[in-house]
């Protein structure tokens, strides 16, 4: 069977090596110009940075953990994130230590209350704090709330906390200890070679074939319930890229939420002391990275940040126009469900990766779903 996997980011590239191996004949095309998807990354003044914003391996799946050691050698970094409250850096997610920075008074008795209401657990999420009724632990829930949750959601998702998704909020709980790490992962770490070199290895193979900038969607023929690519009706399409675009925006472009990144180069050793610092209460930007800080290359004139600004995603926007995050809200599901539903009338479609399946999903949960789609390809065969 012939594989036409539209889309080399990290999904198609996971899919794609599997397939390779058991013998599948793979094209895997590309509309940008480089392969990678939004782990694409370069050097720059011998500094690695992550042109789609920062993003940090991280998982407790072995099977995902083992399959990527054939690719990569993950180096030691451990994500630690700082973010602003006032003028104080404090750990984020909310820790001991934040109760420290932000209640010099009451610490002693807050972490007490908090060990006593929550015994045995690690952490408690936002909204289970909410539903506590001592006073103190409330007046610690609305301070996280305003402080950390509640501006940096609205700028984030243009939503306030409570009209997202849970789930989304919830990736940061607050933290019952002075653990400072950002995941609670057995696996984390940023590949010492680079996402993009890791992804030409996992492409190099005699049964795949790619191509970049070529829109694969140019080639697709969608007739009765069979898509055809350049008129050959045999294929089984992968497709990896945002669903709306597959079906040339017909219920209108669906609701991922953009990112305006802008990198500086600057002219010292250092700028800061985590690689993310994050900024709740900035008017427009969420974080700032420093790339040297998690891939521990050296350069001691230079290095290189991002700072990322959230904004709708439009393919007309000039500043806003790839699709990062999907919306969690039940409207927009909807509007993907109608997407849906018309892909799911084609036979030889299957739709892989976080825009196509329009889940906010990690690397790793994006690996495990191509190991699991080429299984079921494998036995299609
Ligand atoms: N979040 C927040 N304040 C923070 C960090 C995160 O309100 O300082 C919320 C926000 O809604 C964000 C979500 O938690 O979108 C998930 O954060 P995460 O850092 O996991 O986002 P990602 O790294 O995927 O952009």
């Amino acid at each position: 069977m012939k594989i036409k996997i539209i889309g080399a980011g990290l999904s198609g590239a996971v899919l794609a090596r599997v397939l390779a191996e058991n013998n599948f004949d793979i094209e895997i095309i590309e509309k940008r110009k480089n392969i990678g998807g939004n782990v694409f990354d370069e050097k720059i003044n011998n500094i690695t940075i992550h042109k789609y914003g920062p993003h940090i391996f991280h998982t407790s799946k072995k099977r995902v953990a083992e399959f990527m050691e054939r690719f990569w050698t993950l180096n030691k970094f451990k994500n630690i994130v700082e973010g602003y409250i006032g003028d104080k850096l404090v750990p984020i997610p909310f820790n001991f230590k934040s109760i420290d920075i932000c209640f010099p008074d009451q610490k002693e008795k807050i972490k007490n209350l908090l060990l006593e209401n929550y015994k045995n657990m690690e952490s408690v999420t936002i909204f289970e704090l909410f539903e506590n009724n001592d006073p103190i632990i409330k007046e610690v829930a609305n301070f996280i709330y305003k402080n950390i949750f509640e501006n940096y959601t609205i700028k984030m998702w243009d939503l306030n906390p409570k009209e997202i998704d849970s789930s989304v909020t919830s990736r940061i709980p607050v933290i019952l200890s002075y653990k400072n790490t950002y995941f609670t992962d057995e696996y984390e770490g940023v590949p010492k070679e680079g996402y993009t070199k890791t992804i030409e290895k996992m492409l190099d193979h005699k049964n795949i074939k790619f191509s970049v900038n070529k829109n694969g969607i140019e080639y697709l023929k969608f007739e009765n319930n069979i898509i055809s690519f350049n008129n050959d009706k045999s294929c089984l399409i992968i497709y990896t890229g945002p669903l709306d675009e597959l079906f040339d925006n017909r219920f209108g472009v669906l609701d991922y939420r953009s990112l305006n990144i802008k990198f500086e180069e600057i002219n010292q050793e250092k700028f800061q002391n985590t690689a993310v610092v994050n900024f709740p209460a900035h008017p427009t930007m969420t974080r700032i990275t420093e790339y040297k800080n998690m891939t521990f290359e050296k350069n001691e004139d230079i290095t290189i940040i991002s700072k990322e600004y959230p904004g709708k995603y439009s393919p007309l926007s000039k500043e806003f126009n790839e699709p990062y995050y999907p919306l969690a809200t039940e409207k927009a599901r909807e509007k993907y469900s109608q997407y849906k539903d018309i892909a799911d009338c084609y036979t030889n479609l299957l739709l892989l990766g976080r825009l196509a399946n329009y889940k906010y999903i990690n690397m790793d949960q994006a690996i495990e779903d191509a190991l699991i789609m080429a299984k079921k390809v494998i036995k299609m065969k």
